[in-house]
């Protein structure tokens, strides 16, 4: 039997436009006499019959002044450079190539950005994850079409393991302890046995990770289908801890991230990051979020969840709707997500209703509607509007009648102003 020729499976694989871009770049290696192959996540996919998303390539020799000449003959494709790493992307419409020199990396220190210089394919591939994101297609020369597979990859994916390429591949990086953990749950793969050693013997190394390395391999696991997977497993294997000594995961939390799902079809990243801190402290949820180097939204969203939290026994009380948006107004809508997940009975069904539709509903009176009726503009205008709408949320009015009727009321003192008592009273 003729071996397969992946250069046609990836070509069968791939939209039109990058599969156009794909030729450009290997017709322009083949001219130049440079090897080029695709390489990491694409191949692994390839294998595996699962879709392909950006499409990465190692050459032999100057990536960007490849990727830079192809991209100037391709009409609407764009070319970054970062020359100091010797990578490129070319950029389409509805496609990324990432080329990229063949380098050698070596560390200096766990956790360092590594040092890196030109090397061969061979080089390249070690410097990987794992033995399953370490298999080339080679593009050109004689072996185009083939499987480059040095360190047995196709063997660990056809067998479902995740191998490390070398004991020191988790303290060197260990970012890739979150990287294993996510395509475990993604693949359904496992650790191989000497692998899951040498991680659980440096998983301490995560605290050697800076902030956003760390924050990008979060996001980046918490957009899989099933995080709440991915989190279980980083808890047993003691990752969260070394990421954060406060932060931990259970089974509780884990039905949380499905019903949060069940909720809305994408929830947004930063509920899910507020499930994260649920259990969490307000001094431990600042900390965290000061760990992980979050964006000011996110970071809000983390530390909001503890003050969600402490809010879930007043949510349990007999209080009018008005009382309970009084309570939730000031969250932000991520940390009453989780609150919605998190919790249950009252509290989760008065989160809900807030943020399906208390906070929705306004007075049918305005600002000017109110001035006409002769409340003065200034803090009372906002005080007046603020009545009004607790008396909508409550049922006391209904219709513009009502609420011009109560209004008058207020401002002729007969109408008591409804109390906003505040989060702590
Ligand atoms: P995904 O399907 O989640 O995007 P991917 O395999 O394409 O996964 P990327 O993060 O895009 O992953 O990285 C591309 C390739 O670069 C990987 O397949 C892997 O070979 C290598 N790689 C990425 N990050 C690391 C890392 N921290 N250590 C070693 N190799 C890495």
């Amino acid at each position: 039997m003729p071996e397969p020729n992946f250069i046609d499976k990836l070509n069968a694989a791939l939209p039109t436009p990058s599969r156009e871009a794909l030729g450009a770049l290997t017709r322009a290696a083949r001219a130049r006499s440079l090897a080029l192959y695709a390489v990491g996540g694409s191949v692994r996919d390839l294998l595996l019959e699962r879709p392909t998303q950006d499409l990465d390539l190692t050459l032999e020799g100057d990536a960007p002044t490849l990727a830079r000449d192809v991209a100037a003959g391709l009409p609407g494709v764009r070319c970054t450079v970062h020359s100091a790493f010797g990578t490129s992307t070319l950029i389409g419409d509805a496609f990324r190539i990432d080329v990229a020199s063949a380098r050698a990396e070596s560390y200096e220190r766990p956790g360092a950005l590594p040092a890196v210089r030109p090397g061969s394919l061979r080089d390249d591939l070690l410097r990987r994850d794992f033995t399953l994101n370490a298999i080339a297609v080679a593009l050109t020369g004689d072996d185009a079409g083939g499987l480059i597979d040095p360190f047995h990859g196709e063997t660990d994916l056809e067998a479902g393991l995740l191998r490390a390429l070398h004991e020191a591949g988790f303290r060197d990086d260990a970012t890739r302890i979150l990287r294993g953990a996510r395509y475990e749950a993604r693949l359904g793969f496992r650790f191989e046995p000497q692998t899951l050693r040498w991680l659980r013997r440096d998983v301490r190394y995560l605290e050697t990770i800076s902030g956003p390395r760390l924050r990008d391999e979060l996001l980046r696991l918490l957009h899989e289908p099933q995080p709440e997977r991915i989190l279980l497993r980083l808890d047993e294997l003691g990752a969260l801890a070394a990421i954060h000594p406060s932060l931990s995961f259970g089974e509780r939390r884990a039905a949380a991230f499905a019903r949060l799902r069940e909720l809305r079809d994408e929830p947004p990243v930063t509920a899910s990051l507020a499930l994260l801190a649920w259990e969490l402290t307000p001094s431990d949820a600042a900390a965290l979020a000061a760990r992980l180097a979050l964006t000011r939204r996110e970071a809000e969203a983390v530390r909001a969840a503890p003050e969600a939290k402490a809010l879930l026994p007043a949510l349990s009380a007999d209080i009018p709707p008005s009382r309970a948006v009084d309570l939730l107004s000031p969250l932000p809508a991520a940390a009453m997500w989780a609150l919605v997940a998190a919790a249950e009975g009252p509290p989760a069904d008065r989160a809900l209703r807030f943020l399906r539709r208390w906070r929705h509903l306004k007075p049918l009176l305005d600002g000017h509607a109110l001035v006409a009726l002769g409340v003065p503009p200034g803090p009372q205008l906002g005080e007046v509007l603020h009545r009004l709408q607790a008396a909508k949320l409550d049922g006391e009015v209904r219709t513009r009648h009502d609420e011009e009727t109560l209004a008058r009321a207020i401002l002729s003192g007969t109408a008591a102003m409804k109390t906003t008592p505040s989060r702590s009273s």
